[in-house]
């Protein structure tokens, strides 16, 4: 358990102050083993329900991950409850920088295989064997080091429209081809070079840590809290900011300015944008970059073809859906041949 670089009192105190009778929208996650998870689940969504917590939660055996939002005057019953379960005694929270009341609008608590979508087989390594974390003054530090190699462990649609600089952002769909890829281009530098990842929260580098060092990589660093935590840090703390552009969250907001840069295209007409969306048809629901003026001339959809459809009666358009595989599977690519300013994907390397 980590009890460095949590929130301290005085900073709670600051955080509680601003929001007033507002909601503070944050997240935690924690490995740790669940022998009924959907007991834990049950016992989460009373208490929560009741404290008008509102999110998305994942529980598995393996832990939990949360996103969520809870009224700030109830953020001391909330903590007081989390630090009653030992494994999330004083778990660090990511509280995000802009406090947005619109977050979440359900509490919707699952029970799923894993906290993370990660492709791996945990028989085979220690998930708990985990890299050093760093804060974000040691993070700024290392990363300057020339012998570091800073790599991004998040999907191309999320590094696409901000990263830190000079990293490495591996232009993947999956956090499973990462690691190949990855693993791949660094095979003979295991023990000279000093490998840093960053995620979104910390959470997928906390397994990616681990599956490194089972892989015999020597140095293993992991940006503690994530994108979230750094931004956090480095405002209270008046430190550099080496992060550019904005950070992707999987809340309706699609993401969190960091800095002012934009660094992106939009994915129709190659303007400088960093504006995520769903194409308007429902069958697509494709995530991609969209400026305002394509977003009125396209009438919010990818492509011709979308368009079309959307004008269609909407029994017909439900018809048209029988059939077409789920558009979670969509959403998760982010690609498309119809977007003219959109890479196609790169050949996948390793294994
Ligand atoms: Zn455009
Ligand atoms: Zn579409």
């Amino acid at each position: 358990m980590q009890l460095y670089n949590k929130l301290s009192a005085k900073e709670r105190e600051t955080l509680l102050e601003q929001a007033g009778e507002e909601r503070l929208t944050l997240s935690f996650y924690q490995y740790a083993r669940i022998g009924n998870p959907h007991l834990f689940r049950n016992h989460l969504f009373v208490t929560w329900h009741e404290q008008d917590v509102l999110g998305r939660i994942y529980v598995a055996h393996e832990g939990i991950n949360a996103q969520l939002s809870v009224p700030a005057i109830r953020f001391k019953e909330f903590k007081e409850f989390l630090d009653g379960i030992y494994f999330l005694k004083d778990v660090r929270l990511n509280i995000a920088i802009e406090q947005d009341l619109k977050s979440f609008l359900k509490l919707k608590v699952k029970v799923r295989d894993k906290i993370v979508a990660d492709g791996l087989n945990d028989e085979t390594f220690d998930v708990t064997n985990k890299g050093i974390h760093v804060d974000a003054q040691k993070f700024n530090e290392l990363i300057e080091d020339p012998d570091v190699v800073l790599v991004d462990m998040r999907n191309h649609y999320e590094s696409e429209i901000g990263h830190f600089k000079n990293a490495v952002t591996p232009d993947v769909d999956t956090f499973r081809d990462s690691l190949d890829i990855i693993e791949a281009d660094l095979k003979d530098h295991k023990e000279d070079k000093k490998l840093v990842m960053y995620c979104t929260g910390g959470i997928r580098c906390e397994k990616a840590s681990a599956y490194y060092k089972h892989k015999g990589f020597k140095n293993v660093f992991q940006l503690e809290g994530g994108i979230i935590e750094y931004a956090r840090q480095v405002e209270n703390q008046g430190l550099e900011n080496k992060f550019i552009g904005k950070n992707f969250v999987f809340d309706h907001r699609r993401g969190e300015r960091i800095t002012e840069d934009v660094i992106s295209n939009c994915h129709q007409c190659g303007e400088a944008c960093d504006t995520h969306t769903n194409c308007a048809n429902e069958a697509c629901h494709l995530l991609f970059i969209q400026c305002d003026k394509c977003a009125v001339a396209m009438e919010n959809c990818c492509s011709e073809e979308c368009i079309e459809i959307i004008h269609l009666p909407y029994e017909e358009q439900k018809r048209l859906r029988q059939g077409i595989p789920n558009s979670n599977k969509i959403f998760k690519k982010g690609r498309s041949e119809k977007l003219k300013f959109k890479r196609p994907p790169s050949p996948q390397r390793g294994n």
